[in-house]
């Protein structure tokens, strides 16, 4: 455990289910105070009782972060309720198949609403309040899908995801001055509560292209998220942490052989 995160005031997006819930639940064991953002209250609710029972600090939010006026009342909430913002896990993002046959422009903008643009607004609008921390961190969750990889139907969806690094490289170099660090975490394929409605069979048929012959869990991209936020990553900003299982290593089946 990283003694570091004590106390710190912590946003997470999406953090009312899947690999969002899995960072909250990390920052909370940490001792950190959580803020859980999702659109669906009873969702959010339900995970911070849970985040409570487990004996964490933790409180929700109710925000479309895709709107601006959201996500100013989101960066006021955990000011007023846990005295600023130290870090910000801008983890929300959507990934629905559509080939590129089939795109439409109100597929694509959806798409780049949701994993980009609330980017943005989330850290434009926390910016000023991680500015007066004293260990300021931004940690986004892309996804091996678009930065290194690729797959039928997410052409929307992996452009988004290599959006998100392309930002963080020059978003790095100007927060800098302000000593905030911002880096990303590159899942490969998580085991989520949507993943799990797919079912066994396909789980299992993804687990065999991984080398460490299992998908990744959602506590383990909050480990990778809390260490990026951690005193001892203070001097990595604008680097990605692919969290996969070597799941992009093989160059092909028969390397698994
Ligand atoms: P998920 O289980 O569907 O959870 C998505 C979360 O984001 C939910 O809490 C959802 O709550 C919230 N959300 C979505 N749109 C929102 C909006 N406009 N405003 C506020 N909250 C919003 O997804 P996941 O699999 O955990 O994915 C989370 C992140 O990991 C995404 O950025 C995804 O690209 C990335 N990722 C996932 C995987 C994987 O294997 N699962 C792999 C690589 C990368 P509401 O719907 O109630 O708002």
């Amino acid at each position: 455990m990283s003694a570091s995160l004590k106390d710190k005031s912590v946003i997470v997006t999406g953090a009312s289910k899947g690999i969002g819930k899995g960072i909250a639940r990390v920052f909370a064991s940490h001792g950190a105070k959580v803020v859980v953002v999702s659109r669906t209250a009873s969702e959010g609710q339900a995970t911070v009782a849970e985040l409570i029972a487990a004996g964490g600090t933790a409180i929700y939010c109710q925000a479309d972060i895709t709107l601006r006026s959201d996500c100013e009342r989101m960066a006021a909430m955990a000011v007023s309720e846990f005295g600023g913002i130290d870090v910000l896990c801008a983890n929300a993002g959507t990934f629905p198949s559509l080939k590129f046959s089939e795109m439409t422009e109100e597929a694509w903008d959806s798409m780049f609403a949701t994993n980009v643009k609330s980017m943005f607004l989330t850290i434009q609008t926390c910016l000023e309040h991680l500015k007066k921390s004293k260990a300021p961190r931004i940690v986004v969750t892309s996804s091996i899908t678009g930065p290194t990889t690729g797959f039928p139907g997410w052409s929307h969806y992996g452009a988004t995801k290599a959006a998100q690094l392309g930002f963080i490289r020059t978003a790095a170099i100007e927060f800098a001055k302000d000593k905030i660090t911002i880096n990303a975490v590159l899942p490969g394929n998580i085991v989520t509560e949507a993943l799990v409605d797919l079912g066994p069979e396909y789980i299992d048929a993804t687990a065999a292209a991984v080398p460490l012959g299992k998908l990744g869990t959602v506590d383990d991209i909050g480990h990778a998220a809390a260490f990026l936020a951690s005193a001892e990553a203070g001097y990595i900003t604008g680097h990605s942490l692919v969290v996969d299982g070597g799941q992009i290593l093989p160059e092909s089946p028969a390397a698994l052989s």
